[in-house]
């Protein structure tokens, strides 16, 4: 039987409570009030600004490393020096490169991994903030309701349905089932982050994909409190090398915070070739390397969390507007891969695009033609500057370190132009080579629980938490893929690239079976993009569950 549910019309629907769609709203408030405050006609109020966001409070999935360049905070927010939470400016930098026993420092930094002028920030921390003063200026914002369904109308979209909670695990309705709403609005802006379930369903089906496919990396940090003396606040160090091979893209990270904490992680190409590869064990062992053991020992793991990164840049922008619909942030590709930066990218974007909407409410036309404006505004703004010149960056690498450092040389002298323009690249998933059969069972990585841990542990460390009596929110399309197929082939990669150990594969009466434990995921999407067979799909659970990244 058809859900009965409740519509509620809004002007401006944005989706995702990131850097970009509070930069979005927060812009767009202070539109308005000038136009007010101007006396021009029809008067627009922020309380028909509505915000969606799927985890329990703002900023809860938030994750990033982070370094944030200031530029687009500065626009946004101008006295932000005085005012955001900001963890140290960077007081120094550098660059290392690894073997499994040796380190070298690179005599100099590379020009896209200097620092002087920006911060380290926890990324939570500073969007619990835009939330509080996007919430001060009076948008409805609403947590712990994401968006399922997009309700699409004529070529274009007209809102979002939210997800029905209280359902079990069989799809019933609970005692609690309340119907996810309608929420219709003028104009819909997606601001989903990487690998946004709508945005990536709207690609698909409208065709906006871009030049290239989006490609991505994925991220697993921890946060950690070491004994005094070991870092400084402000310190910042980027690793090459060691525990990965040559084929692969990456590296390491180690950031200096205040109060004797220090953020460390690493960021790996979502496009390596064994399938059995497991980037959790990874980052795992890079913490054994003398150079990180030395900074850790003794001292307690805090926090962890994983997310991915989009890579692609330029030439993997999706069409950024349709009819009364626009993509902004991570999920439109606005990041710089080379400097791993995007919150500032994110933050300009949402503010272009509260331009771009501003004009389609004035105007009280919101169809593609109008808000075409939006790509044009990032072609004449810092974003086209700053990521057209690193537009075939992460192209470069397919074909390794070697390659990708020649490449990157080339391109530096060229402008971003390089030897290739474009230069075209594959989707990661397709990067995998199917196994022999000849190789050994991988022995799953444990941990000594001092200094590296397993991955539950890790999970427990990230504040996860979903309800456990509801639908898998991770679709499986054909589980006799995972059972026949994907066993022989590729050795069932979900079981390794998870870095919340949420696929298990299982013996059911002598037979292979796929396990999904639903509830330790971290949102992290990698099933989503890494899946061989692309039979994964990842969909909001019910709002509120997910981790809790404080203080990440
Ligand atoms: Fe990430 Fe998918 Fe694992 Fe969830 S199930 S943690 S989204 S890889």
């Amino acid at each position: 039987m058809p859900v009965e549910r409740e519509r509620l019309d809004a002007d401006v629907l944005i989706v995702g409570a990131g850097p970009a769609g509070l930069a979005c709203a927060l812009h767009l408030t202070r539109l308005i009030a000038q136009h007010n405050a101007a006396g021009a006609n029809p008067e627009f109020s922020a309380e028909n600004i509505y915000v969606l966001e799927k985890a329990r409070e703002i900023g809860a999935h938030q994750l990033s490393g982070a370094v944030m360049d200031p530029r687009g905070l500065a626009e946004l927010v101008p006295d932000w020096e005085k005012t955001a939470p900001l963890e140290s400016p960077v007081t120094d930098d550098a660059a290392f490169v690894l073997t499994s026993a040796n380190v070298w420092k690179l005599p100099i930094t590379p020009p896209p991994l200097r620092n002087h002028g920006n911060y380290i920030i926890s990324l939570n921390k500073l969007v619990k903030w835009l939330g509080g003063l996007v919430e001060k200026s009076g948008v409805n914002l609403f947590t712990q309701f994401a968006g399922r369904n997009l309700i699409y109308e004529g070529g274009g979209i007209a809102g979002v349905i939210t997800e029905d909670k209280g359902v079990d695990k069989e799809g019933k309705p609970k005692d609690n089932f309340t119907p996810g709403y309608e929420l219709r609005a003028k104009v819909t802006v997606l601001a989903e982050g990487p690998r946004g379930s709508l945005t990536k369903e709207m690609v698909n089906r409208l065709k906006l994909d871009g030049l290239n496919p989006q490609v991505y990396g994925i991220g697993i940090k921890e946060l950690w409190e070491v004994p005094p003396g070991r870092i400084n606040p402000g310190y910042v160090a980027h690793t090459l090398g060691w525990p990965l091979d040559s084929s692969m893209y990456g590296g390491g990270w180690m950031y200096g915070l205040p109060g004797n904490r220090v953020s460390m992680g690493m960021v790996i190409g979502l496009d390596y070739h064994d399938p059995r590869f497991d980037p959790h064990e990874a980052f795992q062992k890079y913490k054994t390397h003398p150079f990180v053991k030395r900074v850790l020992e003794g001292g307690k793991l805090v926090r962890y969390g994983a997310k991915t990164v989009p890579y692609g840049g330029w030439y993997s922008m999706p069409r950024q507007y349709v009819d009364g619909g626009l993509i902004i942030g991570d999920s439109a590709s606005l990041l710089n891969s080379q400097r791993l930066k995007g919150i500032h990218i994110a933050i300009k974007s949402g503010m272009l695009a509260a331009e771009t909407v501003f004009e389609a409410l004035k105007t009280g036309d919101a169809s593609a033609k109008t808000l075409s404006a939006f790509p044009r505004k990032i072609e004449q703004s810092w974003i086209k500057k700053e990521l057209w010149a690193v537009r075939n960056f992460h192209q470069g690498f397919q074909h390794g370190l070697y390659a990708g450092l020649f490449h990157a040389g080339m391109q530096f002298v060229t402008g971003g132009r390089g030897l290739i323009d474009p230069m075209k690249i594959r989707p990661g998933h397709e990067e995998y080579h199917k196994l022999n059969g000849k190789e050994p069972a991988p022995v799953r990585f444990k941990g000594d629980g001092a200094l590296t841990f397993d991955r539950l542990t890790d999970v427990y460390h990230s504040g996860t938490r979903h309800e456990e009596d509801q639908p898998c929110h991770l679709i499986v399309s054909n589980l006799d893929v995972c059972a026949t197929k994907c066993v022989t082939e590729y050795g069932n990669p979900c079981q390794y690239f998870c870095p919340a150990a949420v696929y298990e594969m299982v013996q059911e009466k002598g037979l292979p079976k796929l396990k999904i434990n639903a509830s330790n995921c971290v949102h992290c999407k990698t099933c989503d993009i890494a899946d061989p067979y692309e039979i994964i799909t990842w969909v909001p659970p019910e709002g509120g569950g997910g981790p809790n990244y404080e203080g990440m």
